[in-house]
């Protein structure tokens, strides 16, 4: 190849069950619950935009390829459009439809005014350096420069992203629109107005939603053990903090395998480890490498928290769950096959709209901050997003009670009732 030849990634095939299709199901569930109109289904149940861009990148060896972006605007209705960007080599675009449909509803359960979105780019940020990152990253944002605003779709890291990609993103999109916007992506690093608590907010929500749901079952959290799949940002902080509740985790994974202690894992040192091993967990010691990474979603444990990737729990595995309770980190953890085993065992679900949905709550409170030109204190985030994570549980929880319906069935019937309602106000079909 010459320095100009491009090369084109090509498109993965799907090797799992279609998210799309998982989300889908769920969502005619509940509207037909809800007895919504058809207009009103008919409109929800596609995207209002799905944009696909090509990106000429310059790679380290000077030669040019070409990677795949897209950005999915699932719906505008309660507000901006919200939601992360993907960077890993399955993207594909029917997950990242459901991914955007997942943020609508997720926003609408915590009741947080913004609509949803999704992003990706097939690539695989373990192989690139951070200068070809850099370039990707604003490339994407020039190709998408008038999708993303503060006051029309703002974006958030996801798998594969973090505060180093919304940096750059922030910046590159600040250039075009010729003054700083940090409210144009949340997520960012602390210093250039990313807020506090942010990072470890996704995790703090599943603990505080794990919490809620044991209560419900009569549990204390110093009498149950847990497994938790993934050890990244939201594996690795749920793990933590439900530890410090006094549940003690039993195993945890991430893509190296998994690691299970009968006696509780202590996740300060597997944190610690994983900080200076390149960020996996390779050579614990603190546990003993479990034969078959999947095993861990069958563990004789109290809690299963799937906390890394979509259709991990499907109907070949879910009858052997022994958890009584499974708490969501991930989008989509959960295929719809699954479900159906699940209630029959009685394990109670706290679906992923709802469990992981501490994330873009204080992202939505990093974007009321940077729009304030007021930074909150610690206290107030966390006090704020717990108060929300909670209400909703609550909410949820009763709607499930009240229709005599799955936890994650209620979720999506909250969510499609607000939407629906502020479609019949707002009118203008
Ligand atoms: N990517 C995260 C999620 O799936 C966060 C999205 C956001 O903060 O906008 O919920």
């Amino acid at each position: 190849m010459t320095a100009h030849t491009v090369y084109k990634e090509p498109a993965p095939i799907m090797d799992r069950e279609n998210p799309l299709e998982s989300m889908m199901s769920r969502f005619n569930i509940a509207a037909e619950i809800l007895g919504l109109d058809d207009e009103t289904y008919n409109v929800l149940k596609a995207p209002d935009k799905q944009v696909i861009v090509n990106l000429p990148v310059t790679m380290d060896n000077g030669k040019l390829r070409v990677f795949e972006g897209y950005r999915v605007i699932h719906n505008t209705i309660l507000g901006p459009s919200k939601g992360g960007i993907r960077y890993d080599k399955h993207v594909h675009l029917d997950e990242v439809k459901a991914l955007a449909a997942w943020m609508t509803w997720k926003c609408a359960v915590v009741d947080i005014p913004y609509g949803g979105a999704k992003g990706g780019i097939i690539c695989d940020p373990t192989t690139m350096s951070v200068g070809e990152l850099e370039r990707l990253t604003r490339a994407y944002t020039l190709a998408l420069k008038d999708v993303f605003g503060p006051d029309r779709d703002i974006p958030a890291p996801d798998m594969g992203t973090g505060p180093r990609e919304m940096a750059w993103l922030m910046d590159e999109f600040s250039k075009t629109v010729g003054a700083t916007s940090p409210a144009v992506v949340t997520g960012k690093p602390l210093v250039m107005g990313g807020s506090l608590g942010r990072t470890e907010a996704t995790g703090r929500g599943v603990m505080v939603s794990a919490l809620a749901a044991l209560a419900k079952l009569g549990l204390e959290p110093t009498e149950v053990s847990a497994a938790v799949q993934g050890f990244g940002n939201v594996g690795s902080w749920a793990a933590k903090l439900l530890s410090e509740k006094g549940v003690k985790i039993k195993a945890v994974s991430d893509v190296s395998g998994a690691y299970w202690n009968a006696d509780g894992i202590n996740i300060d040192e597997a944190i610690a480890y994983k900080n200076v091993h390149a960020g996996r967990l390779d050579g614990y010691a603190g546990a003993t490498l479990m034969e078959n990474a999947d095993d861990l979603l069958t563990a004789d444990v109290d809690v299963l928290v799937p906390a890394a990737v979509e259709d991990v729990i499907t109907e070949h595995n879910a009858r052997d769950i022994k958890a009584k309770l499974i708490v969501e980190g991930a989008n989509g953890p959960t295929s719809a096959s699954a479900d159906p085993i699940i209630n029959e065992k009685g394990i109670l679900v706290v679906p992923d709209i709802l469990a992981n949905s501490g994330g873009v709550t204080v992202s939505y409170f990093e974007w009321v901050q940077n729009r304030q030109g007021f930074k909150w204190t610690e206290e107030m985030v966390t006090e704020r997003a717990d108060r929300i994570m909670s209400d909703a549980f609550e909410k949820v929880y009763q709607t499930s009670v009240k229709y005599k319906i799955p936890m994650r069935i209620a979720a999506y019937v909250v969510s499609i009732d607000k939407v629906a309602q502020t479609y019949k106000f707002r009118g203008g079909f």
